[in-house]
């Protein structure tokens, strides 16, 4: 038997003789498994040929685009609100503390000015190194990111802000003891 023959010329469907195609057409005549496998092949063609390839509707890519630029403008709202909120309540935090200061120790001005100064130094320090991460973020494409990332990222970041004023307010008791105590 050649059926190894002819299952070759039909699956890589090679360019035959009229006298191979002739014997190839008489194997099939005789031989059902050779038939059968005629018979896929072709319904497979067939198919390839018949199913459309997927292709965008017309004005996918527009929309697309509108779409990913409005995410991408939520994105950055987001970012900057909780930025905002989060400085906002770090610095009412401070605030808060430092009128609690200048009540119980006014008569030490000088070493509470030289405080306020030490910590509005930390805190633009604290600011820089804000901008520093979110600013690289913000360029090298904050659309590559998945929005449950940032919001991981902005709740963490809202949780170390809150342990750093934690520890800032623990520091200035600890300053208000040392300087009045
Ligand atoms: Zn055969």
């Amino acid at each position: 038997m050649k059926h190894q023959l002819y299952e070759t010329q039909i699956l890589l469907e090679t360019k035959l003789t009229p006298a191979q195609n002739r014997e190839l057409h008489l194997h099939l005549r005789t031989c059902s498994q050779c038939r059968r496998l005629a018979q896929a092949q072709r319904e497979i063609t067939h198919l390839f040929e018949t199913t459309p390839a997927p292709y965008p509707q017309p004005g996918f890519t527009t929309r697309w685009k509108k779409r990913l630029i409005r995410a991408e403008h939520g994105r950055r709202n987001l970012i900057t609100w909780t930025t905002l909120s989060v400085l906002t309540l770090a610095f009412l935090f401070t605030l808060v503390g430092l009128s609690l200061q200048v009540t119980s120790s006014s008569e030490y001005f000088p070493q509470f000015l030289t405080f306020l100064i030490s910590q509005a130094t930390r805190w633009v320090n604290f600011i820089a190194s804000l901008q520093n991460i979110f600013s690289p973020l913000l360029r090298v494409g904050i659309k590559l990111i998945p929005q449950s990332w940032i919001i991981a990222f902005v709740v963490s970041l809202s949780g170390i802000t809150f342990a750093w004023v934690i520890t800032l307010s623990k520091n200035t008791i600890f300053f208000n003891k040392e300087v009045t105590g």
